[in-house]
């Protein structure tokens, strides 16, 4: 292959590695376009106590509604963007639209807001310097931000991790420990993080009522997060018998399609004054 111009070289590394590279290509390209054309959008998933029913929160969730592909999911997107080093633009974004859309409803409905926030954002400092700005810029308060961290990532660089956790307690923003059981940290690395908030991945839920095995285990672990003095936040709850249980072993928050999907803002307004006018 003549290696000429560009479209050749593509041809050439097509022929070395598969359509890997030009599919990472073409969605470099496509991602750099997204970040200036406003083609994502940010839809939030109420996070709530059961009883009595009140939202306590709601989680940002990126979406990316490309003009040719439709939509794509961001657990396709984020890793790519994360990969190329767009996760930093992307993650700013996040934030400040989050903080902007959220902060006149967190005011009045008392709420908090989480958003997630990617490995190399801590690390690049990018997260950092974003959060300060906006708080600066904006009045949002910091107690009500959530910093939802993947456990699957929190892993190595851990004086690092502990820099970034603790300049957040710094500002007096709250850390969440996401998608827990999906990782292979162990409990006591994770107790040194100091976090605020431990979120159970839902793969711990969807068992729920019917398996024995994972009954136990997760009343084990609500028994070990309560101890430890951290609330509790348990994803992916989707059937009321999984909502029985969790009301009987726990004090824990509830996010999952049981209550609400994640739904674009204007729904969301819907969403909370309906739940406060009727309190269901
Ligand atoms: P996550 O942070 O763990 O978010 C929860 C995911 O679980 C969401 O998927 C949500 O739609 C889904 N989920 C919530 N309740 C249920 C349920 O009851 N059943 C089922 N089956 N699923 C439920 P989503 O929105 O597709 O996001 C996937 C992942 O992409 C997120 O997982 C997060 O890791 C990442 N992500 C999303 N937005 C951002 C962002 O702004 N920045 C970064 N760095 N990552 C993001
Ligand atoms: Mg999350
Ligand atoms: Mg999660
Ligand atoms: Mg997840």
């Amino acid at each position: 292959v003549k290696a000429s111009g560009k479209d050749n070289i593509l041809t050439y590394q097509d022929i070395e590695d598969g359509s890997h590279y030009l599919q990472a290509l073409e969605m470099e390209r496509d991602l750099r376009y997204a970040l200036r054309h406003d083609e994502f959008e940010l839809y939030y998933q109420p996070i709530v106590s059961p009883k009595p029913f009140q939202v306590r929160g709601v989680e940002a969730l990126i979406r990316w509604n490309h003009p040719q592909k439709g939509f794509v999911s961001p657990g396709i997107f984020i890793p790519v963007a994360e990969q190329l080093g767009l996760i930093s633009d992307v993650g700013r974004w996040v934030l400040v639209r989050a903080i902007t859309e959220i902060q006149d409803y967190a005011e009045r409905f008392d709420l908090f807001l989480s958003v997630n926030v990617s490995k190399r954002q801590i690390l690049d400092g990018s997260f950092l310097e974003a959060l300060e700005e906006t708080l600066a810029t904006t009045s949002f308060p910091p107690h009500r931000l959530h910093v939802e961290i993947t456990e699957s990532e929190v892993g190595g660089n851990v004086y690092e991790l502990q820099q970034f956790i603790q300049a957040l307690k710094t500002i007096g923003v709250k850390i969440s420990l996401d998608d827990f059981g999906v990782g292979t940290s162990s409990l006591s690395y994770l107790q040194s993080l100091r976090l605020d908030i431990i979120k159970i991945d839902q793969n711990f839920v969807k068992g729920i009522p019917e398996n024995k095995f994972d009954r136990a285990l997760l009343e084990g672990l609500y028994q070990t997060f309560h101890t430890l003095g951290l609330d509790i936040v348990t994803e992916g709850v989707e059937r009321p018998e999984q909502l029985a249980f969790v009301l009987e072993y726990s004090g824990s928050l509830i996010q999952g399609y049981h209550y609400s999907k994640p739904i674009p803002m204007e729904q969301l307004h819907h969403y909370l004054r309906k739940t406060v006018i009727t309190q269901i």
